[in-house]
């Protein structure tokens, strides 16, 4: 049962199809325990849960944002939106699902969106399919909020470009096939027109992937830097035309935070209704936790950041389908949903006490892996620079 009011994802006008997502949710809800199979374990050590991304594959979900041609399911930005915050309520696995939305923002978006037919066709069924994973490079160890100041280069020669560069905290690194890796193509071009992108294979000579990152959360999604030598890529391989990897990449972002953040926002309802329910039930001094007003204002506080962590989701939606100031909206959404996930997690710790602090729990998982999302898809700076420059700044 909700116990807040459900604020609607679709926008009026859109074709919201209904009978689709009630499908695809019960298929994740049946899928619950394979879901959740081990992975406090597999989060203590770091492992990628092989079995728990099967049942993703089984449930469907790698085929969400790919057209029906290639397997896929093609669905609209508050569908989309609707099972994925579904997937994160009900999946306790943070890195399970922030593994899921980077094989679909980083390969199949761009690929749809503006790969060739011929690409489309070659790489599209396998990454609906899951035979291929894919995962997106564009950091450098010198370039991360300043994206573009990247070095890697590629340069035509005769019917292939020439890769070379290296790349750090590159997300599904150690299990993908497919990369797309974001390059210089001019030599004097700024961002617009100055850099492009490629789906590269992860076995090409010459392409080595690092030995996996530990990390502070979301370990079970698995991350590496590469390190590209003289990768010789098919031309047939650029994404778009030359010179578009900017515009592909701002395209990217968008839906890369739609995906990541509305898991989040299931995740934080998840929390929320487990917070409230222990409130509720655990007694000390004679009395319900909850009955204190430092803990029932603790609730109260979680409950308005999940309203309006929602609400943003809800912008975000609107935006994508074409009706709201699109760069604020995303700026916006991201930072207060990412914010107001870091300080529920810690609420959560907080009101479980001990309990909280143990990582039998999973309780602390939740605070360790909302941290990444302060930083991932532009930080929290960043998205206020933005904010500040729409407004004139
Ligand atoms: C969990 C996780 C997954 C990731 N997955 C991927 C991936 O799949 N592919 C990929 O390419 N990259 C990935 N990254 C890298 C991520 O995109 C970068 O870490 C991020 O862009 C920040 O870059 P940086 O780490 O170099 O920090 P820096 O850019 O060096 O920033 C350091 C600090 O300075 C602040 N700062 C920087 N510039 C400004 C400014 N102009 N104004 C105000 N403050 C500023 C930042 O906010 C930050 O607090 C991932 C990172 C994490 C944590």
């Amino acid at each position: 049962m909700r116990i807040y009011p459900q604020i609607s994802l679709a926008t009026p006008g859109d074709s919201f199809r209904a009978d689709l997502v009630q499908t695809l949710t019960d298929g994740l809800s049946r899928w619950k325990d394979a879901l959740n199979a081990g992975w406090i374990e597999d989060d203590q050590q770091g492992c990628f849960g092989t079995g728990r991304w099967q049942a993703l594959v089984d449930a469907g979900l790698t085929g969400l944002v790919t057209s029906e041609d290639f397997g896929g399911m093609d669905l609209a930005a508050a569908e989309l939106a609707e099972v994925l915050e579904h997937l994160g309520y009900i999946c306790e696995d943070a890195g399970l699902g922030f593994s899921l939305a980077t094989h679909l923002c980083s390969t199949c978006v761009p690929l749809k969106t503006f790969g060739s037919d011929a690409l489309r066709e070659e790489l599209l069924p396998d990454l609906v399919s899951a035979s291929r994973v894919g995962a997106h490079a564009i950091t450098e160890a010198h370039s991360g909020s300043d994206a573009f100041a990247m070095k890697t280069t590629a340069v035509r020669d005769g019917d292939a470009y020439v890769i070379s560069g290296d790349k750090c905290f590159i997300s599904n690194a150690p299990i993908a096939d497919i990369c797309v890796i974001y390059a210089r193509t001019h030599p004097t071009k700024g961002a617009l027109g100055g850099f492009s992108a490629f789906a590269v294979d992860c076995d090409s000579p010459g392409f080595t992937i690092g030995k996996p990152r530990k990390k502070m959360g979301l370990r079970t999604a698995p991350m590496a830097d590469l390190y590209l030598s003289d990768v010789r890529v098919p031309a047939s391989r650029l994404i778009g035309r030359e010179g578009q990897g900017f515009v592909m990449l701002d395209a990217v972002m968008r839906w890369e935070i739609l995906c990541v953040f509305a898991i989040q926002v299931g995740e934080m309802r998840r929390q929320f209704e487990a917070c409230l329910a222990y409130a509720k039930e655990r007694q000390q001094f004679g009395a319900r936790i909850g009955s204190f007003q430092a803990v029932s204002h603790r609730i109260a506080d979680m409950h308005m950041r999940l309203q309006s962590a929602r609400s943003w989701l809800a912008r975000m939606v609107a935006a994508l389908e074409g009706g709201g100031q699109a760069s604020l909206e995303f700026a916006g959404a991201k930072l207060a949903i990412s914010e107001a996930h870091v300080a529920n997690a810690m609420d959560a710790v907080t009101l479980h006490g001990g309990t909280g602090y143990m990582s039998e729990t999973g309780i602390e998982a939740q605070m360790r892996n909302a941290m990444g999302g302060l930083i991932y898809s532009g930080t929290s700076d960043i998205q206020k620079n933005r904010i500040a420059a729409i407004l004139g700044l």
